[in-house]
């Protein structure tokens, strides 16, 4: 049931009239908001809630769901990651006066919470006297922390969700294909699986061959989609990474510093390049120039995969 959403508190603070938590958004995307909640007195109260004004689960369109399932597990994550929780809670209610706007509260339960405030009794949590709240600039400090932990892990999350959904794509193609070329369905025969221009179902391929482990198939099909203008950067990344697959450390290493050479990288480019420069160089045991890179991507973005722990590793080495 959609009512005027005039005394909801969550599009108040949504649409930035009145802020409800003193952090700033932790992540905002196509559908959903999460956001941490004020006052509480447990660190790490998550509330993921939909951009729009809804009250049942029911309204929630498939998209939509699409969306939160891709967010929850990383939420969680780094829940565990910054607050070293004991378990953690998903709960969705929605009753509350002025909160009626559906959200899901994911609560990192902190080790040794006392037995009157687990289960739902852990509401008693927000249901305290300001003084009582932990202090607004450790919620703005753990926000900014958060915003950067999760666009890290949905960022690599997407990347693959992205080569997954290309190799299901790809998959479906040369199946229509081989049931053109058979005469067993429906489409176009065909003398060729694949153009020769079509560099789309080239890259695809390569990660096909990749996944197989068919790795110079793999790099000749990367090549070939660099020639019939898929993006450069994807292509050479993926040919270093075939390279360092095969073991062929140099060649990986050459791949990656022409992909690094080019101009106008973006930020995200340059991180994964630089990232498995240092790769192919570890992987060679030169141990230094790979920390060299390492601690490049750590300065960019901390919280670019597990790059810290990667570079304590190698210093640790290096001693
Ligand atoms: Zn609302």
């Amino acid at each position: 049931m959609q009512e005027d959403t005039n005394g909801c508190l969550a599009c108040k603070s949504l649409s930035g009239e009145k802020r409800i938590s003193p952090g700033k958004i932790i992540y905002k995307g196509k559908f959903w908001v999460i956001e941490h909640a004020y006052p509480t007195e447990l660190l790490g109260w998550l509330i993921i809630e939909p951009k729009r004004h809804i009250e049942t689960l029911d309204e929630l369109t498939s998209k939509e769901w699409q969306e939160f399932n891709f967010l929850l597990q990383p939420t969680i994550q780094i829940l565990r990651v910054l607050t070293g929780c004991e378990k953690e809670y998903v709960l969705c209610l929605s009753e509350g006066k002025g909160f009626k706007h559906i959200h899901f509260h994911v609560i990192a339960v902190p080790v040794g919470l006392p037995v009157e405030k687990r289960g739902v009794n852990v509401f008693k949590c927000l249901k305290i006297q300001p003084e009582e709240a932990i202090l607004p600039e450790t919620v703005m400090v753990f926000c900014q922390d958060a915003n950067q932990k999760l666009k890290s892990i949905l960022f690599a999350k997407w990347q693959r969700q992205k080569r997954a959904n290309k190799l299901v794509e790809f998959c479906g193609k040369i199946i229509e294909k081989a049931r053109a070329i058979l005469g067993i369905g429906a489409g176009t025969p065909s003398q060729e699986l694949v153009a020769d221009d079509d560099a789309d179902t080239h890259f695809n391929l390569g990660i096909a061959y990749k996944e197989m482990g068919l790795l110079q198939d793999a790099i000749n099909s990367f090549e070939t989609a660099m020639k019939n203008g898929y993006s450069l950067t994807d292509c050479l990344d993926m040919i270093g990474l075939s390279f360092i697959d095969l073991g062929e450390y140099d060649k990986a290493e050459k791949v990656f510093r022409e992909g690094l050479a080019r101009k106008n990288l973006q930020e995200h480019e340059k991180l994964g390049l630089s990232f498995d420069l240092g790769l192919a160089l570890e992987k060679h045991d030169r141990l230094e120039e790979a920390l060299q890179f390492y601690r490049e991507v750590e300065k960019m973005d901390p919280n670019f995969r597990d790059i810290s722990q990667i570079v304590k590793e190698i210093e640790a080495k290096l001693k």
